[in-house]
């Protein structure tokens, strides 16, 4: 091994440590440290963040990649480091290119913004949040032109999420999902609503987490690379593929939400454990493409959870666990589960409706980077696109504009993942079926860790090392298309609303 490899590895061991503290701090404030805590977590969680970006953007590993970089030394990697290092070099370059003040300065009117959000949407109160939202766009927009200059500006901030993308292809896929989604959807609404009365009232907690247990264990989650917390908004963290974190919120009044939520996040959780070892504590390692991520929790969540084969082998015991499912059919389960309403609130929606969030949000990003609409005029616009997609118009901003804490983060760009993962998940059905065999089979014999083992050879062990579109040409062998997850909505919405 050349001196400036085992260089490169010592540095990652150090920084690697402050990564697993930060990380270990965050899931600590998001799942168990009581309020008063948080400012003294908020603190060292500042100062290991820091010590950990001023790693990354040290002489030291500017040298190091350097030298790497080298045609002698790089020709001399194995494939793993030759991608790590030519990943780490560009990731370094572009963030050497802003100034530091630039970076302090988008570091604090950050910090602002997510507090005046939070402030804002407990009052319902645009106006709040509106000029934050506006120094937000504009040290965006600041930061791209030292980061990816001359590049289109709405495709820049596309591409930490997803590499290799861009907004035309995006353009295409969705316009083509809003042709058909849109007189779907109004006939579903204009059909009768199936009776959700069942699944009032209360259901035991304690049960619940049982439920969600049953739910991890089928779907493959592994309990000794993996543990569960409980937090208000569910997420998945990892420290390496030996250590992934998943987390929910039980609701006494809705037990569906939990059990969905768990599958989601058992998604996330079973790619990240399945990473090959080997890429552990580099960027090789944890995946970084929000669509592909979101590809799997909604494949599991959506494409396999919502099919009535999946529940068929474990319903008697859903039954056993939370006993108000024995007086519920599992006829009338799955039409609760696909129940497609209009409603305001994206995590809310069922799978069919929420492509119509998305797009709107997508939609405004645009109207905001290239358009240069104004923050004013955003909740009309919100307000418009709502009541032209859903027919309806949020009552208040917190229903509508404020919901989502994404641009109060300053992550511009975000959104379109999560309907381009339902897109790949289209063609990933297509492509298990073509291998596998009929999935309604596969799932009625429970035989559901087959598809698990086929996501992990296919997909999951690469890690980070192939970009959303070199994962969807090697899996599926095509390019970007939404036909697949429009035939599937079509045929399985048809079928449970009698259209
Ligand atoms: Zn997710």
């Amino acid at each position: 091994m050349s001196k400036a490899l085992e260089e490169l590895q010592q540095y990652l061991e150090k920084m690697n440590r402050f990564n697993h503290v930060t990380t270990l701090l965050y899931w600590d404030m998001r799942t168990c440290a009581p309020k008063q805590g948080y400012e003294q977590i908020g603190d060292a969680l500042a100062y290991f963040s820091t010590e950990h970006f001023q790693m990354s953007v040290s002489e030291e590993l500017k040298n190091i990649l350097e030298t790497l970089s080298t045609p002698q030394e790089y020709e001399a990697l194995d494939d793993k480091w030759k991608f790590v290092v030519k990943r780490m070099k560009r990731y370094f370059d572009k963030n050497e290119r802003i100034p530091k003040e630039v970076f302090e300065k988008s570091v604090k009117i950050q910090t602002a913004a997510e507090s005046a959000w939070e402030e804002a949407k407990e009052a319902s109160d645009y106006s709040i949040f509106a000029p934050h939202l506006e120094k937000l766009i504009e040290v965006t927009k600041e930061i791209a032109g030292y980061t990816d200059p001359g590049r289109e500006l709405y495709d820049a901030l596309l591409d930490p999420f997803e590499e290799g993308m861009n907004s035309s292809v995006i353009d295409r896929v969705f316009d083509e999902l809003k042709k058909d989604l849109i007189p779907l959807v109004d006939k579903i609404l204009a059909s009768e609503q199936p009776d959700d009365s069942k699944f009032q009232g209360k259901f035991d907690v304690d049960a619940q987490v049982k439920v969600q247990k049953m739910l991890l264990d089928y779907i493959g989650f592994s309990w000794d690379k993996g543990a569960v917390g409980t937090t208000t908004h569910p997420f998945t963290l990892n420290f390496s593929s030996k250590d992934v974190r998943v987390t929910n919120h039980y609701y006494e009044d809705a037990p569906i939400s939990a059990m969905f939520s768990a599958i989601h996040e058992g998604g996330h959780a079973i790619f990240e454990q399945n990473v090959n070892p080997d890429y552990d504590g580099t960027v090789a390692g944890s995946c970084d493409y929000m669509c592909i991520h979101e590809s799997q929790s909604r494949f599991y969540e959506n494409v396999l959870g919502r099919n009535k084969n999946f529940w068929l082998p474990i319903y008697d015991k859903l039954g056993e666990l939370l006993p108000q499912f024995k007086e519920i059919s599992l006829e009338e389960f799955y039409r609760e589960i696909n129940h497609v309403r209009n409603s305001y609130i994206r995590t809310e929606a069922d799978e069919v409706t929420y492509a119509f969030h998305v797009i709107l949000r997508y939609e405004i990003e645009k109207a905001i980077f290239r358009e240069g609409v104004t923050v004013e005029e955003l909740p009309g616009l919100w307000n418009a696109k709502m009541e032209e997609y859903l027919h309806i118009t949020p009552r208040n901003d917190a229903e509508g504009i404020l919901q989502d804490m994404h641009w109060s983060g300053g992550s511009f760009g975000y959104f379109p993942s999560y309907l381009l993962g339902s897109i790949y998940d289209g063609m990933l059905l297509d492509t298990v079926e073509a291998e596998l065999g009929n999935v309604d089979e596969i799932l009625a014999q429970g035989r559901i860790l087959e598809i698990t083992k086929w996501l992990n050879e296919k997909i999951h062990r690469f890690g980070s090392t192939r970009t959303p579109l070199e994962t969807l040409s090697a899996v599926c062998g095509k390019e970007v298309t939404a036909e697949p997850l429009i035939r599937y909505f079509t045929k399985k919405y048809t079928e449970i609303y009698n259209l």
